[in-house]
């Protein structure tokens, strides 16, 4: 692909070079690209999405009274999902770029709130990991705490073991990324609001589904002490990427992620989020999106993935060396292997039969999962993928768990990840040859053999790795 050029390229040039860029993507469509992606099915509702996204690519929710079409269609996205979170009298809520964005702000308004020296936030082991860049970026410290290791859901008593007076906020998840299952809210929520502590819940994922779901107990603010919740529209609300939303119980709640400066000679720049220039396609794809499928819509769609997620956990249970970590609550399903084989290996299977599954590394006392988020789109092709994941776990078994070079096991386990240069990390790539001839990186197609070595590596040294990893892949085209 392209030398830089200088002239312009025509429309067709540009569309076609697009085309093949994107066909090395995973499919963003048709339901067989189970993370990353969500998929409604409904073309119609895309399209209409798309001409949405279009038509406010160019807006700027920064000035509320320059744009008041933006205002008015967040407003309209906060109302409906304050409906479907049961969110009282004076709630309010802003739209995000995304759920870290969501979690971001949280974490900010409640240590804004609470003006500590020495913050700090509970969590539960499975908490996603935007808890952990908020602890970074805003200097709150992560208190963690171990789940229920029978159902891998939060501790109540634990974590309210864990809370002291440095706690600004404490965390559930409605549901879990990792495991699927949604935390004990009204205790967890119960035990913070005891202390005077504000309670996050992460319905980042289930926060669209859940609602239309008749079999979970309250998570939402039904439950007394939650006092804000996050949930993404680009997930299961089937919107284009760049939406979330952050309600808060009260206005007042809300006001520390708020900023104004006005100690500057330009305009008075007035931010609900990280954001300052805000682009209204997003918002406005996920308006047009949300209307068009509107709540009975949701209602269909939720009850479609939710059963797909029944009936791919049913059929993963009678597959032998296959086992479901935990009976799904929402849409999401991890699987384990009995040790026959490598969850790694499944994965790669999986891909070579045109499914992508997210392989998940073993977490302190959690074992390596395979990570299944299913879309109303892959309702219709379950009995398909229920053949690939049953093929490729017979394939798995076959070839046996990974063998992990002795050599380089050892070599791993002598790396200090706060010491680990370039050059070590160049000799490290030769050594587990992921290094070409030129001795830059070179990703293999089948990922098991490194997932297999990230996975016998401490968290620390896998986020070491990855992070060399991802540094030599952003380096400038042609360089
Ligand atoms: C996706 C997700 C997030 C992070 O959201 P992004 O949109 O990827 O930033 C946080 N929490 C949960 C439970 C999620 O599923």
């Amino acid at each position: 692909m392209s030398e830089l050029t200088r002239g312009a390229m025509s429309t067709e040039e540009v569309l076609a070079t697009l085309r093949t860029l994107q066909s090395a993507d995973l499919p963003a469509h048709g339901g067989r690209t189970l993370a990353y992606v969500y998929d409604s099915g409904l073309a119609d509702a895309d399209a209409v999405g798309l001409e949405a996204l279009a038509m406010f690519a160019s807006s700027n929710a920064l000035d509320p009274t320059a744009f008041p079409s933006l205002q008015r269609m967040e407003n309209d996205l906060v109302a409906m999902a304050g409906g479907l979170l049961d969110a009282p009298t004076g709630y309010a809520g802003s739209v995000t770029s995304g759920g870290t964005e969501s979690i971001l702000l949280a974490v900010l308004a409640a240590r804004e709130a609470a003006g500590l020296e020495d913050p700090s936030m509970v969590l539960p082991t499975t908490a996603h990991a935007a808890f952990h860049k908020a602890a970074k970026y805003l200097g709150v410290r992560a208190v963690v705490v171990d789940v229920d290791p029978r159902t891998l859901r939060a501790d109540p008593r634990a974590m309210a073991g864990a809370v002291d007076g440095s706690t600004v906020l404490v965390v559930a998840s409605a549901p879990s990324y990792a495991h699927g299952v949604v935390d004990p809210v009204a205790e967890v929520a119960g035990h913070a609001a005891a202390r005077g502590v504000r309670c996050h819940v992460d319905a980042c994922i289930g926060g669209w589904v859940l609602p239309h779901l008749t079999d979970v107990g309250p998570w939402s603010f039904a439950a007394d002490g939650v006092t804000s919740i996050s949930v993404d529209l680009h997930k299961y609300a089937y919107t284009p990427k760049g939406v979330s939303l952050l309600l808060h119980r009260s206005a007042a709640l809300r006001a520390g992620h708020f900023f104004a400066s006005a100690d500057w000679p330009g305009y008075t720049m007035l931010n609900t989020t990280t954001q300052s220039t805000r682009s209204g396609g997003p918002l406005a794809a996920a308006w047009a999106v949300t209307q068009h499928i509107g709540l009975d819509g949701y209602a269909r769609l939720a009850r479609g993935a939710r059963q797909a997620t029944l009936d791919v956990a049913a059929a993963a249970a009678g597959i032998p060396g296959l086992r479901v970590v935990a009976p799904p609550d929402a849409t999401l399903l991890a699987l384990a292997t009995d040790g026959s084989c490598d969850v790694f290996t499944v994965a790669d299977e999986m891909r070579e039969r045109g499914w992508y599954v997210q392989p998940q590394l073993a977490h302190r006392a959690l074992p390596a999962t395979l990570h299944l988020t299913l879309s109303a789109a892959t309702a219709p092709s379950v009995p398909e993928l229920v053949v690939a994941l049953a093929d490729s776990v017979a394939t798995a078994r076959g070839a046996g768990p990974v063998a992990v070079d002795p050599a380089l096991a050892s070599l791993l386990a002598s790396l200090d990840p706060t010491t680990l240069d370039d050059v070590g990390f160049a000799r490290l790539l030769a050594a587990a040859g992921l290094a070409g001839d030129d001795g830059r990186l070179a990703l293999p197609t089948r990922m098991a053999p490194v997932n297999a070595l990230l996975d016998r590596c401490p968290p620390p040294l896998r986020e070491a790795l990855l992070l060399g990893v991802l540094d030599r892949l952003a380096r400038p085209s042609g360089a």
